[in-house]
């Protein structure tokens, strides 16, 4: 799935340092004065016991930015020039790795063997548009009214549901 360029240049950030003329070590970058950063990633990760490297902000930001609930290929496509140096794939898979462990972001998976990131960390669930495979967010209150009660055996302490379907006259652009 290809992201729109909308979608892209929305969140993203751009550091105006030229790589041909030195290359700096990249924790040395000065990502933390940038402006365009509308969260505040340092805090957030701090918070969760994460360093805030430049790397790890980048990809916290751009998943903050977005609803789209990216893979990680995706995410690596989106956040790959972000930076002055070169993200390999490597390095963008263990950082969303590293995020998830930390409770920063989360894994959502809708379909068989394709994970998904989301930086939405309150309690949703997901509505999947079958026509565009997009991935929406579904607040929890809306499905307040739906019980799930499994016996004495099982207690349920939150429950997490797909719903599959139509956006019916199309999605409001976000
Ligand atoms: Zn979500």
């Amino acid at each position: 799935m290809k992201l729109g360029l909308q979608g892209l240049t929305k969140s993203m950030f751009r550091i105006s340092l030229s790589t041909d003329r030195f290359n700096p070590a990249i924790s040395d970058l000065p990502i933390r004065k940038t402006k365009a950063m509308k969260h505040n990633v340092e805090e957030l990760l701090s918070t969760h016991g994460v360093k805030p490297t430049p790397q790890r902000m980048v990809i916290a930001e751009y998943l903050l930015g977005t609803h789209s609930h990216p893979t990680a290929d995706e995410v690596f496509q989106a956040v790959k020039t972000m930076l002055p140096v070169s993200l390999s794939r490597a390095t963008v898979y263990n950082t969303l790795n590293a995020l998830v462990a930390a409770g920063v972001i989360q894994e959502v998976t809708t379909e068989a063997g394709r994970v998904r990131y989301d930086a939405n960390m309150s309690d949703h669930h997901h509505f999947v548009d079958i026509e565009t495979g997009d991935v929406i967010d579904i607040p929890a209150e809306t499905l307040n009214q739906l019980k799930v009660e499994l016996g004495d055996k099982y207690k349920v302490r939150k429950f997490h549901v797909t719903i599959f379907g139509e956006v019916v006259g199309g999605r409001a652009k976000e």
